[in-house]
């Protein structure tokens, strides 16, 4: 077995392990392979061990890889900062997005995605770390952007990302972790149906399994560290 099979084994072992762990169903957190500054042949080579959904941070990594990869059963997921000059290739390319955090990006997404697409299924980014953090909306401005990105015609929400602060110590991993948490409950009381929790990466994922995550995004613990 090469070495991503075999680091991909051992990370769906740390998923089941933390979901035991903590009391929750170990085929309700997905993992999300972080494949960004790595070759289209990494993919293929993860691919090949049974990882489907891949997440890119680029919009001309995305494209690339997803070109070379055409017709292969990948689930693309762009996970960076969204320009607003490069939201096209990521409407047209991507299955999920995860970083939304303004009304202008969650519009242009919408207007540039093709007719014969499915919807674009859309995590909303929220700040949990407050100042120690630059990205993400406050969860005080949450729900008027939910409600947008609800009603726009080619977006579906499905739910909500944070990349916290780093921290080493597990209670305050987990605290930021339960803030997102408290902001989905939040707008599941508001009548949104959020099936998503985009939270845990390979340094925090036992915290965010331990508040809730249903999707864990994973880089440097499948495909080693990124040079440059
Ligand atoms: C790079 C990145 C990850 C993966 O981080 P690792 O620490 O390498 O697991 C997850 N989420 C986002 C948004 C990223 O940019």
């Amino acid at each position: 077995m090469n070495q991503i099979c075999e680091r991909i084994r051992a990370m769906h072992g740390r998923i089941q392990t933390a979901a035991e762990r903590f009391g929750r169903r170990p085929e309700d957190i997905r993992l999300l392979a972080v494949s960004k500054t790595h070759p289209a042949a990494t993919v293929a080579a993860a691919l090949a061990c049974g990882q489907q959904a891949f997440g890119e941070n680029y919009a001309s990594e995305l494209t690339e890889k997803a070109h070379a990869l055409e017709g292969r059963d990948v689930t693309w997921h762009f996970i960076g900062p969204i320009q607003g000059n490069k939201t096209r290739a990521v409407a047209e390319i991507a299955h999920w997005v995860h970083a939304v955090d303004r009304e202008r990006i969650a519009r242009r997404l919408s207007d540039q995605r093709p007719e014969a697409l499915p919807p674009l299924q859309v995590c909303i980014q929220v700040n949990v770390s407050g100042e120690a953090s630059k990205s993400g909306i406050t969860a005080a401005a949450l729900p008027a952007l939910a409600e947008t990105v609800a009603t726009l015609p080619h977006l579906q929400l499905r739910g909500l990302m944070a990349i916290p602060a780093p921290s080493e110590d597990f209670d305050t991993q987990r605290r930021a972790f339960a803030r997102l948490r408290q902001a989905r409950e939040d707008l599941i009381r508001r009548g949104h149906g959020l099936d998503t929790l985009s939270m845990g990466m390979s340094d925090d994922l036992e915290a965010a399994i331990a508040e809730g995550a249903t999707l864990v995004r994973v880089g440097t613990a499948i495909f080693g560290s990124r040079s440059g």
